[in-house]
């Protein structure tokens, strides 16, 4: 009997219609003959509607309570989809987190998993019941309760996966699969049939929201076999699963687009050793997480810094910079919240050159200015104006032909 977990994104469970719709599925998977954990996200927007409600009493909610109240959403969830298997004849049992023993860390709203305790799942799966388990939450030693960060259900799925040797994980979300770029920004963008671990990966970090990017190195640590597929069709998705060699013949698989980000640069910062290490030690310190950094040709001895956050993390970063501008005597601090990164993302880039020349092409022909570049093995990303985020996004999907079918490999 194989085991597969499923898990149901937001807009899958967003009414009792699509909660029923939900159990009509896991009830066939059931009837098939495998044994199932289902994890449930919180109805439709309720997240958005909780974090909005948080934000009415104060502008700084405590972590530990703004994660008590986030994660009641997934509770209702896992509820009504148990009653809507059980109208069907099926027996299932709905827990939360910290009742089936999945530990994080301690670190309020973006807490990491460090373990899951087997045992209570796989005493309801002898028993034949389907485990429905909650997204999102775990409990830390201290037994509070944690979220794993927006879109932390998919890193539940596949963490349950993992700790259970699953034999699939299918992520049931509201598109076909994994597409060449966002479909909602991108129309022409292509489902693609199959994608590496790695370029899942990238894409899901440059962006792409489609699946949490913690989600995909679980998968890809332990060697999950996962589909992305949409709960409102039949539709077969996309596989995810380790590199194989027709991939490379692509040299670019996707775009992503993160309109989500601020560049600081710190000017006239002294050039000499360590001083780089200082400022990013204390930025690291503050939990901020630093993405792309270039630092300037040095006039007088001394050279600006310029880096990029997430925006939601610019205020911090800037109230650490404040300091660090006094201890280094650094001239003055620049921070620009609307800069938005696109990125290409392809194995196949790893055996071809002249990808980041035909990329800054596309964008010098759509006008779009590039502030700041970063390429590793298998993405090349830029910095641009948030405002021509969009654009930017559609100029390279085209130039690199991904709207055409002859780009696709059929898995
Ligand atoms: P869920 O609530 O099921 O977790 P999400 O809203 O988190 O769903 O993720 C699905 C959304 O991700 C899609 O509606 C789509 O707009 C967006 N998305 C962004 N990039 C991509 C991509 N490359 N392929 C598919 N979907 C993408
Ligand atoms: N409900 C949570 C969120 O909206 C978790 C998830 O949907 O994956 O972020
Ligand atoms: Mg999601």
């Amino acid at each position: 009997m194989a085991l597969i977990v499923q898990k149901f994104g937001g807009t899958s469970v967003a009414n009792a219609e699509r909660i029923k719709n939900v159990a009509g599925r896991v009830a066939r998977t059931r009837s098939e003959g495998n044994n199932l954990i289902v994890v449930v996200s919180a109805m439709g927007e309720m997240t958005d509607e909780l974090v909005d409600l948080a934000h009415q009493i104060t502008d700084a909610p405590d972590e530990r309570e703004y994660d008590m109240l986030l994660s009641t959403g997934e509770q209702i969830s896992v509820a009504l989809l148990a009653m809507a298997l059980h109208t069907l004849g099926q027996e299932a049992i709905s827990f939360t987190g910290a009742q089936v023993g999945i530990r994080t860390d301690g670190w309020h709203t973006k807490a990491r998993i460090v373990s899951i305790e087997t045992e209570r799942i796989q005493k309801e799966l002898n028993a034949g019941r389907i485990a429905i388990v909650c997204g999102f939450q775990g409990v830390d030693s201290e037994f509070n309760i944690t979220t794993l960060g927006r879109g932390g259900s998919d890193t539940s799925a596949v963490a349950l996966a993992a700790a259970f040797s699953a034999d699939l994980c299918e992520i049931y979300t509201d598109v076909d699969g994994v597409y060449t770029a966002d479909p909602r920004i991108v129309p022409e963008a292509r489902k693609l049939p199959m994608i590496s671990y790695d370029e899942l990966l990238e894409m899901a970090s440059l962006g792409a929201q489609v699946m949490q990017p913690r989600a995909v190195e679980f998968g890809k640590k332990y060697g999950v076999p996962m589909r992305i597929r949409s709960s409102f069709n039949d539709d077969p998705g996309t596989l995810v699963t380790k590199e194989v060699a027709s991939m490379e013949k692509v040299v670019v698989s996707g775009v992503s687009l993160n309109e989500k980000e601020a560049k600081i640069t710190l000017v006239g910062v002294p050039d000499k050793p360590g001083v780089a290490a200082q400022i990013f030690e204390k930025i690291g310190s503050a939990n901020v997480v630093v993405d792309m950094i270039i630092q300037n040709v040095s006039e007088n001895g001394l050279s600006d810094i310029s880096f990029t956050v997430p925006r939601d993390d610019v205020k911090r970063a800037i109230g650490v910079c404040e300091k660090i501008r006094a201890d280094l005597g650094a001239k003055q601090i620049r921070a620009d919240e609307k800069v938005a990164k696109v990125s290409a993302v392809g194995v196949g880039m790893r055996g071809h050159s002249g990808v980041a020349a035909k990329m800054f092409k596309a964008l010098a022909d759509e006008g779009v200015n590039i502030e700041m570049i970063s390429t590793s093995e298998i993405k090349i990303s830029c910095v641009v104006g948030a405002d021509r985020g969009r654009d930017a996004l559609r100029a390279i999907h085209k130039a690199f032909d991904l709207d055409k079918a002859a780009a696709m490999i059929e898995g």
